[in-house]
């Protein structure tokens, strides 16, 4: 009987205990369910304080991403890779904004800090560059090229025959990078370093900066320019990379090889 009773009230005992387990269960997963809906509240409160922050933060995210995609687009179309050689003059109307360097001469305001940092790290090596001619204007071109149709003739060349050795060193105006700022003669300053020691350093480092040396003595042809070791141009980092390791030059790069 006691058995049979102790077995009654363990059959009363048992689905009382399972219920109130099963209650205390259900109580923790609502305590944790209304916690976590409470904490996943709190966030729009705190973030509400900081809205104009981490929503301006958002919307600048979103346009921050689309903005270095359309500067990395701008950067492989745009300015840093115009193609200004005898076959394609530059824009008429081409605007420039210059930064002036300590010697007088200036560059484009946006190749400056690059210009800036390969001297920088140049001379930090022992090896001492100096811009012997940035920007130009159409005029100062124009200058360049009769002082050199003069010399030729000096030489007892016909005009014709001046002019068109002249043209082989000096661009006709219009068609010079020296006009776009972008653009650099760049030589020894003749007291700590010679020409070919500045000429070496930027063959191997020029690229690193974004400059590229712009007419290589095995382009002639394509550049429609003689060989210039110290003439180096601007592109970006990036393209310089590729050019310097493809070993072509700005033509070819961009497929603007004249047939
Ligand atoms: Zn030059």
């Amino acid at each position: 009987m006691g058995y049979g009773r102790g077995r009654q009230l363990r059959g009363r005992l048992f689905p009382r205990l399972l219920g109130r387990m099963i209650l205390l269960m259900l109580m923790f997963c609502c305590g944790f369910v209304l916690y976590y809906i409470a904490s996943d509240q709190a966030l729009p409160f705190e973030g509400r304080a900081e809205v104009p922050y981490s929503k301006d933060r958002g919307e600048d995210g979103g346009r921050s991403n689309s903005d270095r995609e359309k500067e990395s687009e701008e950067e492989k179309g745009a300015w840093q890779l115009i193609l200004v050689n005898k076959w394609n003059p530059m824009p008429e109307d081409y605007q420039v904004e210059l930064t002036k360097l300590s010697n007088g001469q200036s560059v484009d305001s946006r190749i400056y800090p690059s210009l800036q940092k390969m001297f920088d790290d140049a001379r930090s090596q022992g090896v001492y560059p100096t811009v012997a001619s940035g920007y130009r204007t159409a005029r100062k071109q124009k200058a360049l090229l009769d002082e050199k149709i003069a010399e030729h003739e000096a030489e007892g060349c016909t005009e014709a025959e001046a002019r068109r050795k002249a043209k082989k060193w000096v661009a006709v105006p219009g068609t010079s990078e020296h006009q776009l700022g972008l653009g650099v003669d760049i030589n020894a300053d003749g007291v700590h370093s010679k020409g070919e020691e500045v000429y070496d350093w930027l063959d191997r480092n020029g690229y690193r900066y974004g400059f590229i040396r712009r007419y290589p003595q095995e382009k002639t042809e394509i550049t429609g320019i003689i060989n210039e070791p110290w003439h180096y141009r601007y592109v970006g980092v990036e393209v310089a990379k590729e050019i310097y390791r493809q070993g072509v030059c700005l033509e070819e790069y961009l497929g603007e090889v004249r047939q």
